[in-house]
């Protein structure tokens, strides 16, 4: 679509006016939501009203979407910044709701978003949010840690000691624990391949993943020792210093997890924040917690790496 045309005719059908917290009154733009998008949007209505956090407003966000889960959930998420002003300079990519049981992760995503689309602007940032990465474990009546096909997305990377590794540590160590059940093949979930057509795409200068409930900001990348992880160490010491404190461990890698396949494998900096718990009640005391870490995070330019 044209530049002339968005403005022309979307832009005034689209814009509202609205109060900021502060009392000036600024143009947020709301959205045409996509169908393929909108039925979901219903289904996370329903959900954020059990958990008592208000409505998603998905008119909100610009939404994009390419997949579909194996039982038709489109796998979505949304931008802040442009791709090609950003570049490959600072762009930070967010996912929250890879195990839907863990309740908490989605509405910080949604607390970043309402904070990103309304108070920062994007010059020299990108930002890149897929909030409710497997869509299937979260908006059914009880929650689960798997996908719709009993999967645990997060063991299904196609990381180098997956075939040799995942199915053998599931049997020995996880007895075979269906909440960890790695798939049938590496990369054989739909969610598998969104988180890792949104790292080919947008090629992330860092990756915070949210889960819940192991109390700890755990990192994954550059060895922080050498000087390639310098940067990554600096910003992993900033974000627990601005969550007053906030543990950092050093938590073991998985065959098949994000933090083997993107953080060791494919050398981005990679950030996984374990909120303290899953009680959707909870939200707002994680998102006073952690605001200013994540937005922190988001700022902080990454140097280069090099492998
Ligand atoms: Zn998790």
């Amino acid at each position: 679509m044209s530049k002339r045309l968005l403005t022309h005719f979307f832009l005034p059908f689209f814009l509202a006016l609205v109060s900021s917290a502060h009392g000036s009154t600024a143009a947020l733009a709301v959205y045409p939501v996509p169908s393929a998008v909108a039925g979901f949007c219903q289904e996370l209505e329903k959900k954020f009203a059990d958990y008592n956090w208000g409505k998603p407003r998905c008119e909100h966000f610009q939404w994009l979407t390419v997949r579909k889960s194996a039982k038709g959930t489109p796998l979505v998420w949304t931008t802040f910044g442009e791709e090609k002003s950003a570049g490959a300079a600072n762009t930070t990519l967010v996912l929250c709701g890879v195990h839907g049981d863990e309740i908490t992760p989605v509405k910080f995503c949604w607390d970043l978003m309402n904070e990103l689309r309304a108070n920062h602007e994007f010059k020299d940032k990108m930002v890149v949010v897929a909030p409710v990465v497997t869509p299937d474990s979260f908006i059914i009546p009880k929650p689960t840690r798997t996908n719709g096909a009993g999967v645990d997305v997060n063991r299904n990377f196609p990381t180098l000691d997956w075939k040799g590794e995942a199915h053998k540590k599931w049997v020995k160590d996880y007895r075979k624990d269906k909440r960890k059940f790695p798939g049938p093949t590496p990369a054989s979930e739909q969610e598998t391949i969104f988180q890792m057509n949104l790292i080919k795409r947008y090629k992330p200068n860092k990756v915070i993943s949210v889960h819940a409930p192991l109390t700890l900001l755990d990192y994954d990348g550059p060895s922080l020792k050498a000087e390639a992880g310098k940067s990554a160490k600096e910003l992993l010491e900033q974000m627990s210093q601005k969550s007053s404190g906030y543990k950092v461990s050093n938590y073991p890698i998985f065959p098949g997890s994000l933090g083997n396949w993107a953080g060791k494998e494919n050398h981005i900096p990679t950030y996984t924040l374990e909120l303290p718990n899953s009680d959707p009640k909870e939200t707002q005391r994680f998102w006073d917690l952690f605001k200013d870490s994540v937005i922190f995070a988001i700022t902080h330019k990454m140097k280069p790496t090099v492998h």
